[in-house]
C-alpha cells in the first residue's frame, strides 16, 4: 500500500517564487528514502506539504490514499498524529527532562501515566539514552539531543517519519550514526523520509534517493543503482 503519493505537485510562495514544480512520487509502507538537493531545491517545502504547514498550489498529496486538501481545521492535528517530525534543531523543551520531552506527544494523546513511562523507557533504551532520562537537554551532546528528537518522533509509532536535515549540526561520524538510527528505530511498517543536502552521506545509506533541483524532481535513484 502507498503511504504517501505526490501527484504533479507544484508550490509557489507569495511573490511568485516556485519552490516545487510538478513533483510526483510514491512511498510504500515501510519504505525508507531520502530527498536531497542543494539549499533552496525545495526539500523543506516538500516536507511541509506532508505535515500541512504549507499547501500545494497545484496537484495533490495523498496520505494513506486520502487527499490532504480535504484535511482542514481540526483534522490537521489528527493528521499530524500520523506523521512524526524530526527537526535539524530538534526543538526540545529546555526546561524539561529528556524523559518528559519524549513523553509529551503521549501526554497530548491522553495515555495513562504508567503506560507513558513504560513506552518512554523502552524508546530511550533503543536510542541509547536509557541512562540519561533525567538529564536536561542542555546537558547532552548535539548527537544525544538529536537522539532525543528522534525518540520523541517515534514514540507515538507514526505511519510516516519525516526529518528535515537531521544531521545538519553533526560531524560525519555522528551523522552516519543518526541515519542508521532512522533505519533501525521505527516500528516495522513505518515509512521514513529524510531530507539532507549531503548527497555523499545519503548515498552511503544505500536507500532510494529523490533528487530535487530548483523544485524539480530530476532523479529517483533506486538502491540497486547504488550497489557500487
Ligand atoms: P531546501 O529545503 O531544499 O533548502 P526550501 O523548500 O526551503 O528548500 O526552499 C525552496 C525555495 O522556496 C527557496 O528558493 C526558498 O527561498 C523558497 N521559500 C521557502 N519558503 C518560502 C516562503 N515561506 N516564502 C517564499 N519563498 C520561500
Ligand atoms: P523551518 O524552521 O521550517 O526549517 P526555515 O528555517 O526554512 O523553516 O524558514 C523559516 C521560515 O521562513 C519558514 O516559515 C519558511 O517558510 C520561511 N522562508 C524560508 N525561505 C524563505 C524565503 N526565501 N522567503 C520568505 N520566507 C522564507
Amino acid at each position: 500500500m502507498s503511504v504517501l503519493r505526490f501527484d504533479n505537485v507544484s508550490k509557489q510562495y507569495g511573490g511568485g517564487h516556485t519552490a516545487l514544480s510538478e513533483v510526483s512520487f510514491d512511498v510504500a509502507a515501510g519504505e525508507m528514502l531520502f530527498v536531497t538537493g542543494h539549499s533552496g531545491a525545495g526539500k523543506s517545502t516538500l516536507l511541509k506539504l506532508i505535515h500541512l504547514s504549507e499547501r500545494p498550489s497545484r496537484g495533490t498529496v495523498l496520505f494513506r490514499e486520502k487527499n490532504l486538501l480535504k484535511v482542514r481545521g481540526g483534522k490537521v492535528a489528527l493528521h499530524r498524529r500520523n506523521v512524526g517530525v524530526v527537526y535539524q534543531d530538534h526543538r526540545l523543551l529546555a526546561d524539561r527532562s529528556v524523559a518528559d520531552n519524549v513523553a509529551l506527544p503521549l501526554l497530548l494523546r491522553g495515555l495513562r501515566r504508567g503506560d507513558i513511562a513504560k513506552r518512554v523507557r523502552v524508546v530511550l533504551e533503543r536510542v541509547g539514552l536509557g541512562a540519561r532520562a533525567n538529564a536536561l537537554p542542555t546537558q547532552l551532546s548535539a548527537g544525544e539531543q538529536q537522539r532525543v528528537g528522534i525518540a520523541r518522533a517515534v514514540v507515538t509509532e507514526p505511519a510516516l517519519l519525516v526529518a528535515d536535515e537531521p544531521t545538519g549540526n553533526l560531524d560525519p561520524t555522528l551523522s552516519a550514526e543518526i541515519l542508521a538510527l532512522f533505519e533501525s528505530l521505527p516500528e516495522r511498517g513505518t515509512s521514513v523520509l529524510v531530507a539532507s543536502h549531503d548527497l555523499g552521506l545519503v548515498k552511503r545509506m544505500r536507500k532510494r534517493v529523490l533528487v530535487l533541483n530548483q523544485g524539480r524532481l530530476v532523479d529517483d535513484i533506486r538502491p540497486e543503482e547504488l550497489a557500487e
